[in-house]
């Protein structure tokens, strides 16, 4: 062999090494996601366990040899715990007590003050298992994820099919056979994991800086005080929607609602109450439409919904819907939770203009203000 495997695992190490300043400082201490916390870890636990293989052959063989295995081991279900926490899903107990635990029993009981690989076929099946099932969970994962969601999933893969073959190596010819030693020895093992701890942590880092481009994307769509979408959200995403004629063959409805002597509320029972009123009101607009429905704070106490596929009938079902929700709403003292009025456009067919159909709303809002309050007008029955 070429390559000399002490040479390769100092190599290795320095690498991982690098690779926890790079990553700790660049992805963990900037998002102190778990997923990067998880790989930290994984990335010590690989650099401490191959540190330990370097002893082989000196008299701390004998302790050296299950630690390593063990520490090794313990890297891969951190990157396991790492893969199943990008589902918010904790890794099994067992797996960080049980999956080690048997390693270190079968390394021990496996003469490793002589034996260079003791426990050998425990700690191929364990890594194998547990890189395998973290290529799992990167899989299961929904497509739209990450862009770097495949590459992570061939990467854990890859190396858990490596894994596989050095046991099926090891079980059928040992330590000491040909294709073992050769194929699948140390030497290659090394240069393989190194390759793809690259590889991992390359995209771990993207996907640091997607999750933090996205997280910045919901803040700024959202509306601060209900959490609905901000009017500028509102309008690209439905001017998108509208240009999209395949959701619901291009006819639905929009509705615009402004709660009713809003200004009183405020004067009669403080601002705070007031902010409580919206916020019950945005409450009662989400728990009445389907998630897939966008609802806007338009302005003040102004609020908007689109909702594709509706007709004006529906929209009309929809507002006294939030209306009775809002007149449900309980609230502190006594107070009165106001009514609302709303107006309904709706459209047919091709380049729905947002705009426009806000307008359209606009006027017929203002009719059901003018006629009263507390109901609703549609546009296409305004005279
Ligand atoms: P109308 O029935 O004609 O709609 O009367 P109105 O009093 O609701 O209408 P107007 O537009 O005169 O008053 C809107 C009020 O909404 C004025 C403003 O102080 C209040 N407002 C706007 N944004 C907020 C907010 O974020 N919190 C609170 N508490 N009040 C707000
Ligand atoms: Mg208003
Ligand atoms: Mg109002």
């Amino acid at each position: 062999m070429v390559l000399d495997t002490a040479t390769l695992r100092i190599a290795f190490g320095l690498m991982a090494l690098v690779l926890v300043f790079l990553f700790y400082f660049s992805a963990y201490r900037v998002t102190r996601s778990p997923y990067s916390g998880w790989w930290c870890l994984a990335l010590l636990f690989f650099l401490s366990g191959s540190a330990c293989f370097l002893l082989d052959g000196t008299a701390h063989q004998v302790w050296a040899n299950p630690l390593g295995n063990v520490l090794l081991v313990h890297g891969g279900v951190a990157v396991w715990a790492g893969a199943r926490s990008l589902r918010t899903v904790p890794p099994p107990k067992w797996a960080f007590t049980g999956i080690p635990l048997a390693t270190l029993v079968a390394s021990v009981l496996d003469d490793p003050a002589t034996n260079t690989w003791s426990g050998g076929p425990v700690f191929l099946a364990a890594m194998s298992l547990t890189i395998g099932l973290a290529s799992r969970e990167l899989w299961r994962l929904e497509p739209g994820y990450s862009r770097v969601r495949i590459p992570m999933a061939v990467a854990a893969g890859g190396l858990s099919v490596f894994y596989l073959l050095r046991w099926v190596a090891f079980m059928l010819e040992g330590q000491h056979g040909p294709v073992f030693q050769s194929v699948f020895g140390s030497a290659v093992t090394t240069l393989v994991t190194m390759v793809l701890l690259v590889v991992v942590s390359f995209s771990m880092a993207a996907l640091s800086s997607e999750q933090q481009t996205r997280a910045l994307r919901v803040v700024a769509s959202r509306d601060d005080l209900t959490g609905l979408l901000n009017r500028k959200a509102f309008l690209e995403m439905a001017a998108e929607q509208l240009a999209d004629l395949s959701i619901t063959k291009g006819s639905g409805a929009l509705v615009l609602a402004d709660l009713d002597h809003f200004k009183s509320v405020n004067d009669t029972y403080g601002h705070a109450a007031g902010d409580l009123a919206l916020q019950t009101f945005a409450d009662a607009c989400i728990a009445t439409v389907r998630p897939t429905d966008l609802v806007g704070r338009y302005g003040g106490e102004e609020f908007v919904i689109l909702v594709p596929g509706a007709s004006a009938e529906r929209a009309e079902l929809i507002a006294e819907s939030i209306s009775n929700r809002l007149a449900a709403a309980t609230t502190a003292d006594g107070m009165e939770m106001p009514t609302a009025s709303y107006g309904i456009s709706t459209y047919d067919g091709a380049s729905t203009d947002v705009e426009r159909l806000i307008a359209s709303a606009d006027a017929a809002l203002y009719m059901a203000k003018s006629l009263g309050r507390n109901q609703t007008a549609r546009s296409d029955r305004l005279r």
